[in-house]
């Protein structure tokens, strides 16, 4: 099957209701997506992206109304909810019976967010149930942020990919576990900064612990130390201008390497270097991050090479998602 790219809701709710997962875009990536309803779907789901089955999804509601059916809300989350819903803000939350376990991994608790893409929302609206949707492509690879994305990387699994242009963040959803209300933890940096939410709690936020044992991980892969990586073997620094690689990576680093700069340097550039903004912009950097992997990944480099970004707001999303891609760290 080659996917057919497309602009009708209409036709992914078709698509839907005739148990084929459809990729939609969000404001963060591009999401495979099945309605909570269809087990059969959501298998899909897992088997196309070669997902492990303990690895849960993210459900995906149109309000708060939809919010209520899948899980119980507390004080805590409503206070999130009225601030940043829809938006890149998953809530780890009890489940309700509602929720098939395929999509906990059978966990007792779900993530729940609402999207603001109007063409997801259309969607939701269409088809009156919630969806799951993990990003559109094979798991552990680079997050798609442009139906082309989707199509190259899974367009021989799908049959539909709704074409609502780039992603506008470009990075996953910020994830925030409300399981214990006294001791919110952050499972996952996001484009919500840990200081915004801070200020609606009025309360401090947990960070997880440096803890990769099986039993962090199932209760939240995203944590799992490689994510998000392109096949190109990536390489992450402190700073790129004036960087001396270690000697076993001389070689690699001078020949058919590709160069990442966080902000566009003050020079003409070669056709190696690229940059993730303009002007120091981070959330433009965020914007082109997976696009830029995606785009080197596919041009036959031997390996690329990224600095870090300033450590603040969706930096640190961004940092974590680079630390988690590369295959070396030098910072
Ligand atoms: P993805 O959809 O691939 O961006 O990843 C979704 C993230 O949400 C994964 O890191 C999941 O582990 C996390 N997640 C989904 N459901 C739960 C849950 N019940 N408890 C903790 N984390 C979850
Ligand atoms: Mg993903």
């Amino acid at each position: 099957m080659r996917a057919a790219i497309g602009c009708s809701p209409e036709e992914a709710v078709a698509q839907l209701k005739q148990g084929n997962p459809v990729a939609l875009p969000t404001e963060t990536v591009y999401g495979l997506v099945a309605p909570l309803w269809s087990e059969d779907a959501i298998l899909k789901v897992y088997t196309f992206k070669q997902r492990p089955l303990n690895n849960p999804l993210i459900v995906h509601v149109l309000d708060e109304c939809q919010l209520d059916q899948v899980a119980y809300v507390n004080a805590q989350a409503t206070k999130l909810v009225n601030v940043f819903w829809p938006g890149p803000l998953t809530l780890i939350l009890p489940k309700k019976l509602s929720v098939p376990l395929i999509v906990t991994a059978q966990q007792s608790s779900v993530a729940v967010r609402a999207p603001s893409s109007p063409l997801f929302r259309k969607v939701l609206a269409l088809l009156g149930t919630p969806l799951v949707a993990p990003s559109a492509n094979k798991f552990q690879q680079v997050s798609p942020t442009c139906a082309q994305h989707v199509m190259h990387g899974m367009g021989d699994t799908i049959s539909y990919i709704l074409d609502g242009g780039p992603c506008s963040l470009g990075i996953e959803s910020t994830i925030l576990s409300l399981l214990d209300e006294q001791h919110p933890t952050l499972l996952r940096y996001g484009p919500i900064s840990k200081e915004s939410l801070e200020n609606v709690l009025e309360q401090s936020i947990h960070m997880p612990t440096a803890d990769t044992s099986d039993h962090a991980t199932k209760l939240c892969p995203g944590l799992f130390k490689k994510h998000y990586s392109p096949h190109t073997p990536l390489y992450l620094v402190d700073k790129l201008q004036g960087f001396k690689p270690p000697q076993h990576l001389e070689q690699q680093f001078k020949q058919q390497s590709a160069y990442i700069f966080f902000t566009r340097p003050q020079r003409t550039l070669t056709e190696k270097e690229f940059y993730l903004t303009e002007n120091e912009d981070l959330t433009e950097a965020a914007a082109n991050l997976f696009a830029t992997l995606q785009y080197l990944d596919q041009r036959h480099f031997q390996s690329i090479w990224i600095e870090k970004v300033p450590p603040k707001g969706i930096g640190y999303a961004i940092n974590d998602r680079l630390n988690r891609a590369a295959q070396d760290c030098f910072l």
